[in-house]
């Protein structure tokens, strides 16, 4: 099976979800939100065409990640690749997180007609949601580039049937702190 990448896995990401990540990023994306910094991964022509063999053999020599993040581009537009990576990192004891510019509601309608949708949210822990807002860009915003994205728990949010947020990524306070689970990290 083949999946398309703007660029090779990046194994050190500390930015894209909880912990050390290695990061997928896929290339195409039919979102354009004005103000995206990675407008590169737009062309749904570009980037390479790889093997998700390719992509799963990298993943089998990483020691230390705690997830995997799917990012890009949008993953959404490569569902049934993005689901075949996502198994197998599963396999090997890793979360998995997915930015995507569609909203859940989006992807639960296009679900409809596209199982590979489902296929691929069905093994998602968390889902960063929504296009990127250049109004609503906060630098205090974790995790996001913009305060409309939501941090969504894929997997509660199926179970029942409405999007249920991750309440430890909720902003708490207004002077940029933020409370993950019974600690507190300043961000300046
Ligand atoms: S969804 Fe993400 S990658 Fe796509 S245009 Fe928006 S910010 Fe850029």
């Amino acid at each position: 099976m083949k999946i398309r990448l703007a660029a090779d896995l990046q194994s050190d990401s500390i930015v894209d979800g909880e912990g050390i990540r290695t990061v997928i990023w896929t290339q195409g994306c039919p979102h354009h939100c004005p103000g995206c910094h990675n407008s590169e991964t737009w062309d749904f022509n570009d980037g390479a065409l790889l093997d998700t063999q390719y992509v799963k053999d990298k993943l089998s020599k990483l020691k230390i990640q705690d997830g995997l993040t799917f990012s890009g581009g949008d993953p959404m537009c490569q569902p049934e690749a993005c689901a075949d990576i996502a198994k197998y990192a599963k396999k090997l004891g890793m979360n998995i997180w997915c930015y995507t510019g569609y909203t859940y509601e989006q992807l639960m309608f296009l679900s409809r007609t596209n199982k590979h949708i489902m296929e691929f949210l069905s093994l998602v822990d968390v889902l960063v949601d929504g296009k990127f807002v250049l109004e609503e860009k906060s630098d205090a915003a974790i995790f996001r580039g913009s305060s409309n994205q939501r941090i969504i728990d894929v997997q509660k949010s199926l179970e029942e049937n409405q999007v249920c947020l991750v309440e430890k990524y909720i902003v708490k306070e207004k002077n940029e702190s933020f409370k993950f689970g019974h600690e507190q990290y300043l961000f300046v």
